[in-house]
């Protein structure tokens, strides 16, 4: 908890609990959570969204919590089950989702916001659009869009498919205007599609990954280690010589090897062919 205090210190203003599992295998997840709000931090969790209980939501909107954020790759339990490979699993993440929206009704709150995120794959393409039904059914705020990062090769969307997911994603679009849902299909178009010569990555000014082993990383791409919080305070590691470094190779556009698989990299180097952006994401 010393180390939420001293990020708090340093003037963070959002603490985003994800990733290395699931966070709410956690016994402290709470402690966690009430600690970032009672420092006056904004918090997200990401979550896949099958361990909640009735307490532990009502406790996270009590909380004041500002961002929960599933995990969710289809629409309906057919292609979430698919993709996932654990029978059930839909309905607890949908009885999450609806359970968040009844207890911010009950205390006539609107935090946390509701955030779907969906990876698009080769398995999900086709009814991607469905994902804002899924959104406006449970009373989500917020839906994005990814790119699949090629663990798996054989769920990695095809050349033939990407016509299909781009109308998809266009209806997608739509019924999140209709909606009033805030969803990313402009921002994620753009970089995927016609990366920006002027984008530019900020995050090793603005963004610190610390691992469970207490290692602080750049980006949650990179394995490149800065430093750790059981030897350093957060603040010798972020001020420190090798965080240093790579903000100059960030200056000097000489992008470390670690930004390739990012979604933002096409646009970082220099105006890249759309034909070489597919190929990169591997559509061609
Ligand atoms: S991987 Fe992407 S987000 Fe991470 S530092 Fe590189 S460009 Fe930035």
């Amino acid at each position: 908890m010393s180390l939420i205090g001293e990020l708090a210190g340093m003037g963070t203003r959002r603490v985003h609990v994800v990733g290395g599992g699931e966070p709410l295998l956690r016994r402290d997840i709470l402690d966690i959570m009430f600690a970032v709000k009672r420092w006056g931090m904004e918090g997200v969790l990401t979550t896949n969204g099958t361990l909640f209980t009735e307490d532990l939501v009502r406790e996270i909107v009590k909380c004041g919590w500002d961002i929960v954020m599933f995990s969710v790759d289809g629409p309906n339990a057919d292609i979430y089950e698919d993709i996932r490979g654990v029978s059930g699993s839909f309905d607890r993440v949908y009885s999450s989702m609806k359970a968040f929206s009844r207890v911010r009704t009950e205390y006539g709150v609107c935090k946390p916001l509701l955030h779907i995120h969906c990876v698009i794959l080769n398995l999900n393409f086709m009814v991607i659009d469905e994902m804002i039904d899924l959104a406006r059914d449970v009373g989500a705020n917020i839906v994005t869009f990814d790119k699949y990062y090629p663990e798996y090769e054989d769920l990695i969307l095809r050349k033939e498919d990407l016509p299909v997911t781009l109308k998809n994603l266009q209806k997608a679009y739509q019924k999140a205007q209709r909606y009033g849902i805030y969803i990313n299909v402009e921002d994620f178009l753009s970089l995927w599609m016609k990366p920006s010569p002027n984008t530019r990555c900020y995050w090793p000014w603005l963004y610190a990954d610390i691992d469970p082993n207490g290692d602080v990383l750049p980006c949650c791409f990179s394995r490149d280690v800065m430093g750790n919080i059981k030897k350093h305070s957060f603040r010798q590691i972020w001020d420190g010589e090798k965080y240093n470094n790579l903000r100059k190779i960030f200056k000097k556009k000489k992008f470390p090897d670690f930004c390739k698989d990012c979604t933002l990299y096409p646009g970082l180097i220099n105006r890249v062919p759309l034909g070489k952006a597919l190929h990169y994401f591997r559509l061609v």
